[in-house]
C-alpha cells in the first residue's frame, strides 16, 4: 500500500492568514509544507465577497502586508477586486502556488498520540502533517438565520458573502436584512437600481463619514520610487489607530465625541424627523464595530428606500415581515447577517489528544493561549483564533503578530529535534484567558450597552483584542516554553529511558 503523504506543516485557508503563513514559512526555510484551500483560488474573504460596493474600511496602505507593500493601490480605501487582485500577486510574487491544493475541504483532522502528527482527511485525499496552522477565517463561513417561511419563499435568496452575480436586481423588489458592514456597503450601491429597497434593521449601527479619495498617479510614483513614503504613511495610519485604544479598551466615555461626529453625519443626509429616530443608536459608538460610509444615509433617504426598525421574523408567500408586524412583497432577500464567529466551523473538525473535537471543548467560549493554541491539541494553531480581532484598526497587524509566533513554535520543535509536539497547558490557557476577560470588564464591547458578534451566546467576548497591537505584538514575539507540555513519540521516551 503506497505510503499516506505527510508534510512538516499543513495550513489551512488562502485568504490573508493562510498565504501570509506560507510566506513565513518559506522565509524560515521550510518548503515541506502544503496550503489546503476548498475553493478554487486564494483571497478568503476578498474571494468570497463580491458584492456591489465591496472595500476594506481600513485603509489600504494599512490592510496590507507589511512584507509585501503595493504602491499602487488605487484609492484610500480599495475595493474588493483590488485586494483580491493584491492576494493573487503576493501568492505570484512569493512562489507560493506550488504549495496550494485548491478544492481540498478540511473535512476531519485527529491528532494522533502513538506518532505525534495530525492525520487530515481532504476532500481531495487524506495526508498527515506534525503541525496544523489554521487559518479558515473569522468571517468566512455565512450565517442565514432560520427565519420561519424562508423555505417557501418563492424569490431569489442570498447571502451577501455569495453574492448572485446572475441575477438582475434592476427594478425589483428587494428585502436587505441586517445593517452590518457588508450592508451599508450594499444599500448605497443597489439603492440607485433597484425598484424598492426595504431594508431589516434589528439595531441601528453608528456611522461614520468615509474619507475615500482616487489615490493620485504622482502619489503613487512617489510611493513607488521612494518606498519609505509608503511605510511613512502606513506608519501614520498605523499610529493614529493605536492612539484611539485606551478610548475603546479603558475610557469608553470619552468616545462620546465620536458619537457628536456621528450624529452630525446623520443629520446632514436624513431630514425626516422619524427616520432619524429610527437610525439614531441608543448604545456607546464602538460598542458594535463603527461603520464608515458617506453614501448610506443619503440612500436611506431616497424615496424607494424603506427602513423597518424590526428584525425579519417571518416570510409568507412572498411577504417579508418584521416582529413589529410591518413588512413588504419581494421578489429577492438579501441576508446581510454576518458569519459563525464565536462558533467556528472549523472547530468541529479538529479532534484533540482526549478524542473531543475543539467544538466541544469550546462549548462553554472559545479559549486559547495567545490567541493561537488551545489545550489538549498538540502542535494546532490558529490564525486569527480567540480574542484576536480588532474593533478600530488592521487585522493584517494581528495576522503578523500571530505568524512570527508561528515561525517561533516551528523553530522550536526544530531545536528540540525528534519526534516532539508542544500541548498548551491548561493553566497557561486560563492564565492567559483570565488576564484577557479582566481587561475586557472595561472595553466599551463589554460595557457599551449593546449586543454584538463580539459576544458569545453567554454574553462572553471571545473574539476581541482588549489592548493595542503593539501590545500583541510583544506578548506573540516568542513562544514560552514554559506555557507548553513537551510530548514525546512513546518510542523516543523509551530510547532516552533505555540510553
Ligand atoms: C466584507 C468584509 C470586509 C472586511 N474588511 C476588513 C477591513 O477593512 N479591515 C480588516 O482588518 N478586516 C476586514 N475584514 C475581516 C477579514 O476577514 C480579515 O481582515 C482577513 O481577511 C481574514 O483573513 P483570513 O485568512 O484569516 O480568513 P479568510 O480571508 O476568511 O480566509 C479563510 C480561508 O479558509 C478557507 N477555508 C475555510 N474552511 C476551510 C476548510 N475546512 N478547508 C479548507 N479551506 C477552508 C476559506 O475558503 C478561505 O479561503 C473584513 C471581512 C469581511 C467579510
Amino acid at each position: 500500500m503506497a505510503e499516506r503523504e505527510h508534510v512538516r506543516v499543513a495550513v489551512i485557508g488562502s485568504g490573508f492568514g493562510g498565504l501570509g503563513a506560507a510566506v513565513r514559512l518559506r522565509r524560515e526555510g521550510v518548503t515541506d509544507f502544503v496550503v489546503l484551500e476548498r475553493a478554487d483560488s486564494v483571497g478568503g474573504t476578498w474571494r468570497d465577497n463580491s458584492y456591489p460596493g465591496c472595500a476594506c474600511d481600513v485603509p489600504s496602505h494599512l490592510y496590507s502586508f507589511s512584507f509585501a507593500p503595493n504602491p499602487d493601490w488605487p484609492r484610500t480605501f480599495s475595493g474588493q477586486e483590488h485586494i483580491r487582485a493584491y492576494l493573487e500577486h503576493v501568492t505570484d510574487v512569493f512562489h507560493l502556488r506550488p504549495h496550494i491544493r485548491f478544492d481540498s475541504e478540511v473535512k476531519m483532522m485527529t491528532w494522533d498520540d502513538e506518532k505525534l502528527r495530525w492525520e487530515i482527511e481532504t476532500s481531495s485525499g487524506s495526508l498527515s502533517a506534525d503541525v496544523v496552522v489554521s487559518a479558515t477565517g473569522p468571517l468566512s463561513d455565512p450565517k442565514v438565520p432560520d427565519v420561519p417561511g424562508l423555505d417557501s419563499f418563492p424569490g431569489k435568496v442570498f447571502h451577501s458573502a455569495r453574492w448572485d452575480h446572475d441575477y438582475d436586481l434592476r427594478g425589483k423588489r428587494v428585502a436587505m436584512v441586517g445593517t452590518g458592514a457588508s450592508a451599508i456597503q450594499i444599500v448605497p450601491a443597489i439603492q440607485p437600481e433597484v425598484g424598492r429597497l426595504t431594508l431589516f434593521q434589528r439595531t441601528p449601527p453608528w456611522v461614520m463619514p468615509r474619507v475615500d479619495r482616487a489615490i493620485s498617479g504622482a502619489e503613487r510614483a512617489l510611493h513607488r520610487t521612494l518606498p519609505f513614503t509608503a511605510q511613512a504613511r502606513r506608519g501614520l495610519l498605523w499610529g493614529l489607530r493605536e492612539l484611539q485604544v485606551q478610548a475603546f479598551t479603558k475610557h469608553p466615555n470619552e468616545l462620546g465625541f465620536v458619537e457628536q461626529l456621528a450624529k452630525r453625519n446623520m443629520m446632514r443626509a436624513i431630514k425626516d424627523p422619524a427616520l432619524r429616530a429610527k437610525l439614531t443608536p441608543d448604545y456607546r459608538i464602538g460598542c458594535k464595530r463603527i461603520l464608515l460610509s458617506s453614501t448610506y444615509y443619503p440612500a436611506l433617504a431616497r424615496p424607494n428606500v424603506d427602513v423597518v426598525a424590526s428584525g425579519l421574523s417571518e416570510i409568507r408567500g412572498s411577504a417579508v415581515v418584521a416582529a413589529d408586524g410591518s413588512g413588504a412583497e419581494v421578489d429577492a432577500i438579501i441576508f446581510g447577517t454576518g458569519f459563525h464567529v464565536t462558533d467556528m466551523p472549523i472547530a468541529e473538525r479538529v479532534v484533540g489528544a482526549e478524542g473531543r473535537t475543539l467544538a466541544e471543548v469550546w462549548k462553554g467560549g472559545m479559549e486559547s493561549l495567545r490567541g493561537a493554541s488551545a489545550a489538549g491539541f498538540p502542535n494546532w494553531m490558529t490564525i486569527i483564533g480567540p480574542n484576536t480581532g480588532l474593533g478600530n484598526s488592521s487585522m493584517i497587524l494581528m495576522i503578523e503578530s500571530q505568524l512570527n509566533y508561528m515561525a517561533d513554535f516551528v523553530r522550536q520543535l526544530d531545536v528540540l529535534g525528534g519526534r516532539a509536539a508542544l500541548d498548551a497547558r491548561p493553566g497557561a490557557v486560563a492564565a492567559w484567558n483570565l488576564r484577557v476577560q479582566e481587561r475586557m470588564k472595561r472595553t466599551v464591547w463589554n460595557t457599551g450597552g449593546c449586543t454584538s458578534w463580539y459576544l458569545d451566546p453567554s454574553g462572553r467576548n471571545t473574539t476581541i483584542w482588549p489592548g493595542t497591537t503593539t501590545e500583541f505584538r510583544r506578548a506573540t514575539r516568542q513562544v514560552d516554553l514554559a506555557e507548553y507540555d513537551l510530548l514525546r513519540a512513546p518510542a523516543e521516551q523509551k530510547a532516552e529511558v533505555d540510553a
